[in-house]
């Protein structure tokens, strides 16, 4: 009877450690790919290392992550999935009202993000074209409200990630302690898709280079 319980408590804890390592190796995946593009080479450290990171299934999109860790700014910030983004003429991260007439967005779209971080460039030209959303790293202050929009309401492109670059690594992350959702792990980071390609479209490079300016004058 004993011999049956070890082995069942045995079965669970290796269900668990392969459950977390499956969820790690997807998590890695999209989140590895969004990742590095938004890191600089001088600081991204080892290309694969254990990272603390955020489950985008799991999250709710509150503002713990924004307050929790213990960098201020957070070493926490929105990035959205080109790969899933429908670049829309209207944006649930970027604005909430969505009446307005698309030449007007830019000047006087109510934005959800409070330090304007999301950015918007047109990139296939006209007021009804193509846009490209992505976030200002060097404003971001990782308060969820553009990731919890879109994925209430759009495709579910934007998502939180915990920067491997600007992250201390601390040996208990204060924000995995204090996340309502159990979201944030510890997982094994190897960026083999580097997702850089995409941004080498005409147009693009800019817009991301733009966002990565303010990173200059990031003190986090
Ligand atoms: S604390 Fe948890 S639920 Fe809240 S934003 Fe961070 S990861 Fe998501
Ligand atoms: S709404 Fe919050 S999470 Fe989104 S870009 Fe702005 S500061 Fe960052
Ligand atoms: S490990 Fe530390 S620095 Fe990194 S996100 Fe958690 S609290 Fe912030």
């Amino acid at each position: 009877m004993e011999d049956k319980g070890k082995e069942k408590q045995g079965r669970r804890s290796f269900l668990k450690t392969a459950g977390t390592a499956a969820c790690g190796i997807a998590l890695a995946g999209v989140a590895g790919r969004v990742i590095s593009a938004h890191q600089k080479e001088e600081t991204e450290g080892p290309k694969s290392r254990y990272v603390w990171q955020i489950d985008p299934a799991k999250c709710a999109f509150c503002d713990i992550c924004e307050t929790a860790c213990v960098r201020t700014p957070s070493a926490v910030k929105a990035v959205n999935d080109q790969k899933k983004c429908s670049f829309c003429v209207v944006c649930y991260g970027h604005i909430s009202n969505k009446q307005i007439e698309s030449d007007k967005i830019m000047s006087h779209g109510e934005r959800i993000c409070p330090h304007d971080a999301v950015t918007r460039e047109n990139y296939s030209g006209g007021k009804d074209g193509y846009f490209i959303y992505d976030i200002d790293h060097g404003l971001c202050t990782g308060c969820s409200k553009c990731a919890k929009e879109c994925n209430a309401k759009g495709t579910k492109s934007m998502f939180m990630i915990i920067r491997p670059d600007l992250c201390l690594n601390c040996n208990s992350c204060n924000i995995a302690d204090h996340c309502p959702e159990n979201a944030i792990d510890r997982l094994w980071f190897g960026p083999e898709d580097d997702f850089r390609g995409i941004y080498e479209l005409e147009g693009m490079q800019d817009g991301m280079m733009n966002g990565m300016e303010g990173m200059d004058n990031y003190n986090g």
